[in-house]
């Protein structure tokens, strides 16, 4: 049996750093395209990157941004994820809905858990969910049949509003990135229906395991290297684990000198991991097969496809990723540092932040 491999990528802009001094302001397409010297290191990147490697990814992209940009340049962003043969999925953060208030500002003193989608009443998830599709079906394209909630933050009411929102499926869960703490919700990898939606998490898996301990860890690529990222395709496939979600974002490609993006440089260590992920799963199509999320979880439920393993990864391969990791990381914040020092021309892309809100 060959195992599905579902690369998916949320596609969000970003708050910018606005809930924490309200003088700041959100970030569009900058956040998703992440143009440096004229180039897009973000989506553009990924996207050339899957095409050469004829990769079918999933994008969930966040719709309620529309609430704060008006003009919905997500729509755009959707239409050419859609128009180059990707699925296009539903993801939702909540904090976006205060911005259809004129006094956000004073909501959001009022508020801590603005983003949550973990305790929040069942009824006001459901809102959520079908104002952000009712934003979704004005971009004109097909209706999402996949959720992806913010920071991965779950619980029962969320899956009972998504299914009565009409989605039948869901990837919320990587529970190395957010553990609700309900066993129930526990999930490492598979297909396993929750209160009327079929959730496919994030693989989430164990890449060390020393005196006693074991460290979890989801299957992204700016967390994972590529030796780790093949070594557990190649148990998954070995295991009968019917499909394996990775997860990224366009921003992961840029490094950035703070929220406010001014700074930012291509991320050689992420762009070359994704390479060679797609090149890999190109080469072994005899082992994996590529599609989208939507399109793997709507095939029919087999005895194995509730499958919850936890695979695990190996230390010696964990060990020169932290390394290499915190190596690359140093020397990108001593870069952008120096970056921020020298004086730049005002120039097309090089446009102070509050320009392009
Ligand atoms: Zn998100």
């Amino acid at each position: 049996m060959k195992t599905k491999v579902c690369l998916s990528v949320d596609t969000e802009f970003s708050i910018g750093g606005a809930f924490i001094d309200t003088r700041n302001v959100p970030i569009a397409e900058k956040r998703v395209w992440c143009d440096v010297e004229g180039k897009s290191e973000g989506l553009g990147f990924i996207l050339d990157c899957l095409e050469r490697h004829r990769i079918t990814a999933t994008f969930f992209v966040e719709a309620l941004q529309q609430h704060y940009f008006k003009h919905d340049p997500m729509a755009p962003i959707a239409q050419r994820l859609h128009g180059a043969g990707h699925e296009v999925q539903l993801h939702v953060h909540p904090c976006w809905h205060l911005f259809q208030h004129e006094d956000w500002k004073e909501r959001l003193g009022q508020k801590s858990r603005v983003d949550a989608f973990f305790g929040r009443d069942e009824d006001e998830s459901l809102a959520l969910i079908q104002d952000a599709m009712a934003i979704f079906a004005g971009w004109g394209i097909p209706a999402p049949t996949v959720f992806r909630s913010a920071s991965l933050q779950h619980d029962a009411a969320l899956y009972r509003a998504t299914a009565r929102a009409g989605i039948p499926y869901s990837s919320n869960i990587g529970v190395a990135i957010f553990d609700s703490g309900d066993p129930d919700y526990k999930l490492y990898g598979g297909r396993h229906l929750r209160h009327g939606v079929i959730e496919c998490p994030i693989l989430t898996f164990s890449d060390w395991d020393m005196f006693g301990k074991q460290h979890l860890k989801t299957l992204t690529i700016t967390g994972t290297s590529f030796a780790e990222t093949r070594t557990l395709l190649e148990r998954a496939q070995r295991a009968g684990i019917e499909q394996v979600v990775i997860l990224t974002h366009p921003f992961e490609y840029v490094q950035c000198g703070d929220f406010t993006m001014r700074e930012m440089r291509r991320n050689r260590l992420n762009q070359r991991r994704l390479e060679q992920v797609a090149a890999y799963l190109d080469a072994r199509r005899d082992l994996f097969d590529t599609c989208g999320i939507g399109a793997a979880a709507s095939m029919p439920m087999a005895a194995t496809s509730a499958n919850n393993a936890l695979l695990k990864g190996r230390l010696l391969q964990a060990l020169p990723r932290m390394a290499s990791q915190y190596a690359y990381e140093r020397y990108g914040k001593w870069q952008l540092a120096r970056m921020a020092r020298q004086p730049r021309p005002v120039a097309a892309g090089t446009a102070p932040i509050a320009d392009l809100a």
